[in-house]
């Protein structure tokens, strides 16, 4: 697929430190999750190179911040609109890397690059406050200002995305980054890093750290124990997570995570069910079930339950699954074969409890799995209680509200939840009392560049995307000036 890309100089396989691409000593390789195929061999960086992209980072610093933020604005503009002009090649790296259908990876640069407009928007916008005084001949004034250089550590399932996220508020702000992107998935990272080059973001600025898996965990102890990082924005497991915010306690680091959801889907007697099969579709199956935002419980009311799962089974069992280059193929590969497993121990253990299988259930050929739904699911299975990330809906039949609600609050993860209601009095009141960062109500996605994006309990800190996206990458400096 690589072979087909319209500009053969955006397939990048080494790293991008202070301006200059990296070889390294050693190498690491890329796979293609639907064939197995090597895709590429990408240089493998370790601390050493991680203190070298801080330094590089830091002595970058001090010119960038110092740009007005129009200028900031105008650079960040021309690499918006070169990942657009870029987006089918962005998106073909993508799909030989990550797997997703050639169509959702498409859709993922534009939505990846929309944070880079967005931010280039806000970098225009970094206003202060000033503050009535408490004695007259004090003036009080706050300022925001670049809080220094980041650290960006992404995942695989949104290999630009998760990384325009953090990036583009970050140089927004006037921060440099250093980002390690995930092992799987460089190649996009690298493709885009060269425009950013091409837009014009000074060496040093915007660097590319790419690492295997052991050494991912090499770096990111650097950048937890670097003074001169002074933010770390991760997107991954709470596991890893938990790991980071352990490691960053001895330098007082500013952290935003966003980490793992087990994300709850409520249908009730009231929604339109035709709706709520479509929502679900959407949220459950994108990606094949591989995003921290996936339904991953679906619960539905008694009295629209079977004809629910009735309508839901008949779509899923139509969906096509295959290589994300074919025709008409909606679901791709899992990841890695650790993930076919994880899908597999699911479906079992559901089985094993008393679940019945609708549709699917199945492990396929390589690492692709049947989309897959099961019914009779209850609190004590695996799926109920672990965020699946693949292609298993499980559905839990309830009676009331009340009950609904309690189970769905009823983990330490609290991301996204959905729900399916025409009642305003129950809209209002589920929305509030899901305990969770973000609802999707009579919808199944919510994703867009200008919403807060984050969760709450153990799915994370803070909020990216929206202008609070951009609170992350700045520090408050209050002044109280004498008049004297
Ligand atoms: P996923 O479940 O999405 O694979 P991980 O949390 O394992 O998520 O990985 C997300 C990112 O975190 C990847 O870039 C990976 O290399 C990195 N990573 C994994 N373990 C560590 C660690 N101990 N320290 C720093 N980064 C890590």
């Amino acid at each position: 697929p690589l072979a087909l890309l319209q500009d053969p100089s955006l397939f990048k396989t080494d790293a991008l430190i202070d301006g200059e691409w990296i070889k390294g000593a050693a190498r690491f390789d890329v796979h293609d999750p639907s064939t197995g195929a090597r895709l590429a061999d990408v240089a493998n960086l370790g601390p050493k190179e991680a203190e070298q992209a801080i330094a590089a980072a830091n002595a970058a610093w001090p010119a960038w911040r110092s740009k007005t933020g129009k200028e900031r604005s105008i650079i960040l503009r021309k690499w918006f609109d070169l990942l657009i002009a870029n987006q089918e090649d962005l998106g073909r790296l993508m799909t030989a890397e990550q797997g997703k259908p050639f169509a959702e990876a498409k859709g993922e640069v534009a939505y990846g690059a929309s944070f880079v407009e967005w931010f280039a928007e806000e970098a225009k916008r970094v206003n202060g406050e000033t503050l009535p005084q408490f004695d007259n001949n004090r003036r009080l004034v706050v300022i925001r200002q670049p809080i220094g250089v980041c650290a960006a550590i992404t995942p695989w399932n949104f290999p630009l995305a998760m990384i325009t996220r953090k990036v583009a508020p970050a140089l927004a702000a006037g921060c440099p980054v250093v980002i390690k992107p995930a092992e799987l998935t460089p190649l996009t990272a690298l493709a885009a890093a060269e425009l950013g080059a091409r837009a014009g973001i000074p060496a040093g600025v915007l660097n590319v750290l790419t690492a295997d898996s052991a050494n991912s965990i090499a770096v990111g102890k650097v950048f937890c124990a670097s003074d001169t990082v002074r933010h770390i924005s991760f997107t991954g497991s709470t596991e890893v997570g938990r790991i980071l915010m352990a490691q960053s306690a001895p330098t007082v680091k500013k952290l935003s995570l966003e980490l793992g959801g087990n994300a709850p889907f409520l249908v009730f007697d009231d929604a339109d069910v035709d709706s709520a099969v479509e929502g679900a579709i959407a949220s459950k199956y994108r990606n094949a079930g591989q995003t921290c935002v996936c339904a991953n419980r679906i619960y539905v009311q008694e009295g629209v339950h079977d004809l629910f799962v009735e309508k839901f089974a008949a779509k899923v069992k139509a969906m096509k699954v295959g290589n994300g280059f074919d025709d008409g193929v909606v679901q791709g590969p899992l990841i890695e074969r650790a993930a076919v497993e994880k899908v597999e121990r699911h479906v079992r253990d559901a089985v094993a409890k008393g679940a019945r299988v609708v549709v699917g259930g199945r492990k396929l050929q390589g690492q692709f799995f049947e989309p897959t739904v099961v019914s009779g699911a209850t609190g004590d299975m695996l799926c109920a209680r672990e965020e699946t990330f693949g292609p298993l809906a499980p559905i839990f039949k309830f009676k009331t509200e009340q009950e609904a609600v309690a189970a769905a609050n009823n983990t330490e993860f609290g991301l996204a939840s959905y729900f399916y209601s025409r009642d305003v009095g129950r809209i209002l009141r589920v929305s509030e009392a899901l305990e969770c960062g973000m609802v999707g109500i009579n919808v199944g996605g919510f994703g867009t560049e200008h919403v807060p994006f984050g969760g709450v309990k153990q799915s994370g800190l803070g909020r990216e995307g929206a202008h609070q996206g951009m609170d992350e990458y700045l520090e408050i400096k209050y002044l109280c000036i004498g008049d004297v």
